[in-house]
């Protein structure tokens, strides 16, 4: 699909009724207030501080929101994070805003271009487009050392040079306020001097640090005192070695969000105790001229917590580095890149955001919602192919050898204008294994000695008898068909039967690489007891070579079909060759892990 441009003229009621309905949240009120309010009508851009970038792509109207979403380069994203996408770039959208993209790389240590290129495909892929608007933190260094500057000069911080233990024993409990450290008050141009120093290389990795001088008796630790720069003598993956002191996360995000002009700063709940710090340090800064008011309104939402997966980059880069996977973009990670690979769509992560929506409210949502998504979507956009998964020959003996003829399947059942395809008919088909039974179970509708099917779109068929080997197993099933039936042709549906089956044709169809995925993890919450890798799932992976129709072996690396009565599927975009499409399993027509299916 295009990707979707930050497009003014857009209005919020166009794209509302595109989506499903009940889409209001409680963040979309607080925007909604914010705008009836002209609190950003206030805005004077003109002027402004900051890099020469964000002024230059300022918006001509400055009563529009803009949102970002700021992912650290330091893993390939996963399926949380398209959440966040979708929330920051969709509200952009609906309200006529912008959305940025923006790196938030103040850690050099774990960075890496890798990322960086991994999350621009990722969300581009996810349909988002931020135009301009794509930055990085680390552009921002020498304005935040020179706001750093200004603090301590106005009385606001101070170099702390405490060992990191000292600083944490001195920082208190939730229960006991913390001490002050015995550099808090010193001048500020002995600070000065030492913040100096520090970036200038003179002083080792964590031998002091850069405090900001709140409060060490505030019910808030958060509040305490914390820390804004600290000595890291390493190389920047976009600096490289002009810099060797960094700014920390929690100093360095409310002035990026800041510096580009942001409304809405939307993150998740696991920073509501910093957004009294946020707001402190944005004050300090506009009080001493470095920022201009309105200033961004940070606002917290509950993060995505889906079942059978991990979310958290740490886990998944161990999962990669121990091999306990074939790399970032296996079709089991939870991984953007390996959700695409599987054969997951953009379409329907999009829907699956709209689906969970926002609340302020912790909750699980199941991995069969995901799913249902991804079936909604695919369901109505994927063509239908044949594959048998589990070959075995069923011989029409009644069927002339040498002869052939073509059946007729559509493309799309409720798409006629995809067409239909052409697929041979001859005396020896490929069936699966499992349509076949010797001694029919109760209720087995299918072939059995004496029993007719249908042939999807072919004839009906009835069987006469199998061929075993001598441990009894069925190497062949023989059968008959009436000439009378071929499907599509006058008086076809005179023959009742209950089954209805599907088959390729022998000497036509190709043997092609199939791989069967299942979950990752084989528990709800992986981790909940114990380590969670004891949680994997040894069975997450099953590699079979299946007969496939003639048509797909043109199938371009991505495309996504139906195999008829299996599932979804998705050519490899890795291993596939011209000619020979390796299959992964996207999802099942219905959901396998339903009540009871397996635990
Ligand atoms: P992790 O905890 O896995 O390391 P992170 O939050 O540190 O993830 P970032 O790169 O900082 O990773 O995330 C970028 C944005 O994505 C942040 O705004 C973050 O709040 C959001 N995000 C991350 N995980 C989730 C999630 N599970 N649900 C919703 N949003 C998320
Ligand atoms: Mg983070």
């Amino acid at each position: 699909m295009p990707p979707v441009p930050d497009n003014p003229d857009r209005t919020k009621v166009a794209r509302a009724q595109e989506k499903e309905p009940g889409v209001s949240n409680f963040i979309r009120h607080i925007i909604e207030t914010d705008l009836a309010s002209g609190k950003f009508a206030a805005r004077r851009w003109a002027g402004r501080p900051g890099p020469a970038s964000v002024q230059r792509d300022a918006p001509p109207d400055p009563a529009r929101i803009r949102t970002r979403f700021p992912p650290e380069p330091n893993g390939y994203l996963h399926i949380g994070h398209a959440k966040s996408i979708c929330l920051n770039f969709g509200l952009a959208l609906d309200y006529g805003g912008a959305c940025h993209l923006r790196f938030d790389d103040t850690n050099p240590e774990k960075e890496e271009q890798e990322y960086v290129d991994s999350i621009i495909a990722a969300v581009k892929w996810l349909g988002f487009d931020w135009g301009p608007q794509l930055y990085y933190a680390s552009d921002y260094f020498d304005f935040m050392y020179e706001a750093a500057e200004q603090l301590i000069s106005a009385g606001h911080a101070y170099v702390d040079e405490q060992s990191a233990d000292e600083i944490r024993g001195g920082r208190g409990t939730l229960t006991e306020p913390g001490i002050d450290s015995p550099w808090r008050n010193r001048p500020p141009e002995e600070s000065l001097a030492r913040l100096r120093e520090m970036r200038d290389g003179r002083h080792a990795d964590g031998s002091m640090v850069l405090r900001a001088r709140i409060d060490m008796g505030s019910p808030n630790i958060n509040m305490r005192d914390p820390v804004l720069y600290r000595v890291r003598t390493a190389t920047h993956h976009r600096t490289g070695d002009k810099w060797c002191i960094y700014p920390m996360y929690t100093y360095a995000h409310p002035i990026e969000d800041a510096l580009e002009n942001i409304t809405h700063s939307l993150c998740t709940l696991e920073f509501e105790d910093q957004r009294p710090f946020y707001d402190w340090l944005l004050e300090k800064l506009a009080d001493g001229g470095l920022l201009l008011k309105p200033l961004p309104q940070q606002i917290e939402f509950a993060r995505l917590n889906l079942t059978y997966v991990v979310l958290s980059k740490r886990k998944l880069i161990q999962l990669v580095d121990e091999g306990h996977c074939g790399g970032w973009d296996d079709p089991r990670m939870p991984t953007l890149a390996g959700a695409r690979r599987r054969g997951y769509t953009a379409e329907g992560f999009r829907l699956f955001a709209d689906r969970i929506g926002v609340s302020k409210a912790e909750s699980w949502i199941e991995y069969s919602v995901l799913e249902d998504c991804m079936r909604d979507d695919l369901n109505a956009r994927a063509e239908r192919r044949i594959a048998v998964l589990d070959p075995i020959k069923l011989i029409i003996d009644n069927y002339p050898e040498g002869q052939q003829e073509e059946c007729y399947p559509p493309n799309h059942p409720q798409k006629p204008e995809l067409g239909k395809r052409a697929i041979p008919f001859t005396r020896e088909l490929w069936i699966e294994r499992d349509d076949f039974a010797e001694t029919p179970p109760k209720g087995y509708f299918r072939l059995f000695p004496g029993n007719s099917v249908r042939l999807r779109y072919g004839y009906v068929v009835k069987c006469t008898h199998c061929e075993k080997d001598a441990n009894g197993n069925v190497l062949a099933v023989h059968c008959e068909y009436l000439p009378e039936t071929k499907s599509g042709t006058p008086g076809a549906e005179r023959v009742k039967v209950k089954g209805n089956i599907h088959w390729v044709s022998a000497p036509h169809s190709h043997a092609g690489e199939v791989r069967l995925y299942d979950r990752l993890f084989r528990v709800a919450r992986p981790g909940r007891e114990g380590d969670f890798l004891q949680d994997l799932n040894p069975d997450s992976i099953r590699l079979i070579t299946a007969q496939l129709e003639p048509a797909l072996k043109d199938a371009k690396p991505e495309q996504r079909f139906q195999f008829e009565r299996h599932g979804y599927f998705c050519a490899d975009s890795r291993d596939s060759r011209p000619g020979d499409p390796v299959f992964n399993s996207t999802v099942t027509l219905r959901d396998s892990w339903a009540a009871g299916a397996k635990t």
